[in-house]
């Protein structure tokens, strides 16, 4: 699990730097591939349920699971980067969403409060914690700055498979659902709204979008719950 997640931020790493204007985002979804077979790593969601590409790029009032194409990326969006590693069937996943050159002061709060949650969802995973402690730390951070959770889609649990149980919402009541444990390996991503926290899916099947056209930042970390602070598997 540290060496897929070890693999994952150093490819996300390499992919912010490469977001910029002018840049289509198949373009992402090359350097993510051919990355990962640099690192011996492959990718998590290529093939996953159909999903045609290694990589995620979702701009603006795109939440999740945009497949690459030939957009091409704009100087003030906001862009989300979302994928998994397997390496030595484990697998890593993790997100981030990065302001592409000078982003409306709305979007710069909205990454911060996303990034924000992220850490305040890290925070309350601890041993002998509930799940409903995270769901609702990042809930907390996000509402309290005027934004939304996205509730349709959620966290999760990791390991030998991307998606495992439990499934890790991003809203929710202290002290409520399973206890966590040291050793267990989630996956929390608070994918945060602008507007509402209602969604709408594209024609693809794939792309999630806001209901209401408002803007949306995600950030996603793989960790290890512990006695102490969680061990963040796809930091740096
Ligand atoms: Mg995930």
């Amino acid at each position: 699990m540290r060496r897929a997640g070890r693999v994952v931020a150093m490819v996300l790493s390499r992919l912010a730097g490469e977001v910029g204007p002018g840049v289509k985002t198949k373009e992402l979804d090359r350097v993510c591939v051919a990355e990962l077979k640099k690192h011996g790593a492959t990718a998590s969601f290529k093939g996953y349920r159909g999903f045609p590409a290694s990589l995620c790029v979702s701009v603006n009032n795109e939440i999740v699971h945009d497949i690459p194409s030939d957009r091409v990326i704009q100087e003030g969006d906001i862009v989300s980067l979302d994928f998994g590693a397997i390496v030595d069937g484990f697998h890593g996943d993790a997100a981030m969403t990065v302001g592409v050159g000078g982003v409306s002061p709305e979007a710069g709060r909205l990454i911060e409060a996303a990034e924000g949650a992220l850490a305040a969802g890290i925070g309350a995973a601890r041993s002998g914690a509930r799940l409903g402690d995270v769901s609702v730390a990042i809930q907390q951070h996000v509402e309290s700055r005027g934004f939304s959770v996205v509730r349709e889609y959620t966290g999760h649990g990791i390991g030998r498979d991307m998606h495992e149980e439990p499934s890790v919402p991003n809203f929710g009541v202290p002290g409520q659902g399973p206890v966590m444990l040291k050793g267990m390996t989630l996956a929390l991503e608070p994918m945060v709204n602008a507007g509402g926290w209602r969604t709408v899916v594209g024609d693809d099947h794939w792309l999630v979008m806001t209901a209401d056209g408002s803007l949306s930042a995600h950030f996603e970390h793989t960790i290890a719950v512990t006695d102490g602070e969680a061990e963040i598997l796809t930091a740096l």
